[in-house]
């Protein structure tokens, strides 16, 4: 008899919703997300399967074509995927950063833009922030975009820019007025919607990284590419406002994400912990076993509700940065123990490909570094929450 599933949200609610993503999910097992692992795939018949069924613009208004879905819902879609065992990493983009462009595009811009993305006709997968030498410290990217007439012409580098090779669109963080001449750091940045199907191969290139895990990261060189203004999202200068402003979205994304990982590792540590015989008896009635389960459980349905409670203000349009923030934290860490005990559970079978184990552990890890690390949610909790001086 197979164990019963293991409850994170035990409200029962949005449970249509989960069954709709379990049921396609069902549709790509363990094998299918393994062997792109080990060929470095991309999952297209997955990611044209959630397109199809509306999921991936779930957060498109519903006067666009999309779902017009609250962030609780959003969530629930990205938890289901990799409670399933498998990995949202792959698309979550297009939910992310559809934000910035439903909140600070102009009329023309959504309409532009919005309805073939939400028809699924284009893909925007790509966010392109990060830089090799700024790191975490945004405001000191050195990507530059200079006005020239009716376009910008960008200068300079991005690292781990993923899904940029199955993307049409990117959004592209660049600055516009040097840091010298700005009087606050985050001013000066401006926000680009790139469309990666029109650029000049001289002008962009895209160079694949190899990394631990598939998530067809690159890293990007502009060397002089040339974007309309009208790409230009919201006012020249005020970039990071507006992507700070959909990093809240992000956050709760992201947590849900690792929530679903947490549940897939329990689920996984039970069943084989109730079955694998040593002893004359299943391991999982030591409670050297059983013990890191039900802590990585307890830990895991408390990291749940701070998401939940993230969410429920993010949707009542209350400000959630502390929510948010703390959401993905605990709930990285969640997985990430969670990940530990059901590799540990499995002993040595938790190295074997075939049980997906070692491929989710090493998925999981992702997200107490990516989309910020958990060091600078500390920084922004100590600072921004609690009163304590600026550490950096
Ligand atoms: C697989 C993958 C995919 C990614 N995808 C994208 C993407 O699509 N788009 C994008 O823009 N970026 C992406 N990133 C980048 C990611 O957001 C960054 O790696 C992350 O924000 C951390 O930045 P960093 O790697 O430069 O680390 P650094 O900023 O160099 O930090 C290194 C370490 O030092 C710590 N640290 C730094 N400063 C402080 C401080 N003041 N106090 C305490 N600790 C500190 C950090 O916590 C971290 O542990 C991706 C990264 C990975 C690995």
């Amino acid at each position: 008899m197979s164990p019963p599933q293991t409850e994170i949200d035990t409200t029962g609610q949005y449970a249509e919703l989960r069954r709709g993503v379990q049921q396609l999910c069902a549709r790509f097992p363990g094998d299918y997300w393994r062997r792109l692992d080990a060929d470095r795939g991309y999952p297209v018949e997955f990611v044209e399967a959630m397109t199809e069924a509306g999921f991936l613009a779930a957060l498109i208004p519903e006067e666009h074509g999309g779902g017009g879905a609250s962030i609780a819902e959003a969530s629930v879609i990205l938890e289901e995927v990799n409670r399933s065992g498998g990995n949202a990493g792959v698309c979550h983009a297009q939910m992310y950063v559809m934000g910035a462009l439903v909140r600070h595009g102009a009329a023309e811009q959504r309409e532009r833009w919005l309805p073939p993305l939400a028809e699924g006709q284009l893909r925007l997968q790509a966010f392109g922030v990060t830089e090799p030498t700024a790191g975490s410290d945004t405001t000191r990217i050195q990507t530059r975009a200079e006005r020239a007439g009716d376009e910008y012409v960008i200068t300079g580098q991005k690292i781990w820019t993923s899904r940029a090779e199955y993307s049409d669109l990117m959004l592209l963080l660049a600055r516009t007025t040097p840091l010298e001449a700005v009087k606050r750091r985050t001013e000066g940045l401006s926000l680009f919607l790139v469309d990666l199907r029109e650029v000049d191969e001289k002008e962009l290139t895209i160079r694949p990284l190899e990394t631990m895990i598939n998530h067809h990261t690159t890293e990007i060189f502009f060397d002089g590419l040339r974007v309309p203004r009208e790409n230009r999202i919201g006012e020249e200068g005020q970039g990071f406002r507006y992507i700070l402003d959909g990093m809240n979205a992000e956050r709760i994304l992201i947590a849900a994400e690792s929530i679903g990982d947490g549940g897939w590792f329990i689920e996984r540590s039970v069943a084989y912990a109730n079955e694998r015989i040593v002893f004359d008896r299943p391991i999982g009635q030591n409670q050297g076993v059983q013990f890191p389960i039900a802590q990585a459980y307890a830990n895991l349905r408390a990291a749940d509700l701070m998401r939940w409670q993230a969410a429920a203000l993010f949707d009542g349009g209350s400000s959630c940065g502390a929510e948010a923030n703390m959401a993905k934290m605990l709930a990285a860490d969640a997985a990430w123990e969670a990940a530990n005990v059901c590799l540990e559970t499995h002993g040595g079978f938790g190295f074997a490909r075939e049980h997906d184990v070692e491929r989710k552990f090493r998925e999981a890890k992702l997200y107490q570094i990516a989309p910020v690390s958990n060091n600078l949610v500390l920084s922004y909790l100590a600072q921004h929450v609690l009163g304590l001086p600026r550490s950096y």
